[in-house]
């Protein structure tokens, strides 16, 4: 155990289970000495996010719906009343109905759209307006997002807009909360199989041809996104901000299928 985040206070919102790319990073950073609250979506969470809280020392734990800005905004007061102020945010948040992760983005619905966009992206917005107002000394945010925003991935659809809207959001944010010294990132892991992965039409083959094809030849793990993490919450990425990082085994260099590829 190290001490980068000694003194350092997070919220986590978006583990559902010890394998959510948002509890990787929240390890990450307790590791190194961070206080830690998280935040759950509905009941049923509850009871996987509390013990993983208690593992690394935390009880704040809270329960937020994004969509519903009441929740947000209680979230935050209680995050206020408690620790009085906050030092960095991981969103680990998306959603978009199951149904449409399959077939063509061209289908999309504008429901789902709206929704896909306000989960997805929005929420990203909401929260960090509501966590400037904590970051008194600064502070930082980081995001997650998926190559599938830069170039068409096979089912992701109305995901890869919604994604490419939120890297635009950080932007924009980074430039909005960067005089109070509070940077804004987002980092773009490769596939790992995580409950909200398992809503995409054929994972599976997404995770072996990244394998097959990356230029490292193996999948990233919820480790690598979670050091990752630590490196953009802490002082060691104090000169980065609005940056869109790739944790992918460097998948998004790659032009074509690897010769040593087999074919899946
Ligand atoms: P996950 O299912 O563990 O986490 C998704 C989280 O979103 C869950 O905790 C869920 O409760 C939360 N959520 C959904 N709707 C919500 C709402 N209305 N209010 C509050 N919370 C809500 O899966 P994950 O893969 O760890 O996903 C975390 C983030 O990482 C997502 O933004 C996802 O798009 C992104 N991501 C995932 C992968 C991957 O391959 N798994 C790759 C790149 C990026």
């Amino acid at each position: 155990m190290g001490d980068l985040m000694a003194g350092r206070r997070g919220l986590v919102m978006g583990v559902a289970n010890d394998k959510s790319i948002a509890w990787g990073i929240a390890k990450a950073c307790a590791a190194q000495g961070a206080e830690l609250g998280f935040t759950y979506q509905g009941d049923a969470l509850r009871k996987r996010v509390e013990p993983l809280a208690a593992s690394v020392g935390s009880d704040l734990v809270l329960p937020c719906d994004v969509t519903d800005m009441a929740s947000v905004d209680a979230t935050f007061a209680a995050v206020a009343e408690k620790w009085g102020r906050l030092d960095f945010l991981v969103h680990a948040i998306a959603y978009a109905d199951k149904n449409e992760l399959k077939g063509r983005y061209v289908d999309t619905s504008l429901d789902n759209f709206l929704l896909s966009m306000n989960v997805s992206c929005y929420s990203f917005t909401a929260v960090a307006q509501r966590a400037e107002k904590l970051m008194t000394e600064g502070g930082s945010m980081v995001t997650l997002t998926y190559y599938g925003s830069e170039r068409v991935m096979p089912h992701y659809n109305v995901m890869g807009v919604a994604k490419a809207a939120l890297e635009a959001s950080v932007r924009y944010m980074a430039m909005d909360l960067g005089p109070k010294n509070i940077r804004v990132n987002s980092l773009s892991a490769g596939p790992i199989k995580t409950l909200a992965a398992s809503g995409i039409g054929d994972f599976r083959y997404i995770l072996k041809w990244n394998e097959l094809n990356s230029p490292l030849r193996r999948n990233v793990t919820q480790d690598d996104v979670g050091k990752a993490g630590l490196y953009l919450l802490s002082d060691l990425a104090s000169g980065v901000t609005g940056e869109c990082h790739h944790v992918d085994c460097g998948y998004h260099v790659v032009g074509m299928k690897a010769e040593d590829a087999p074919d899946i």
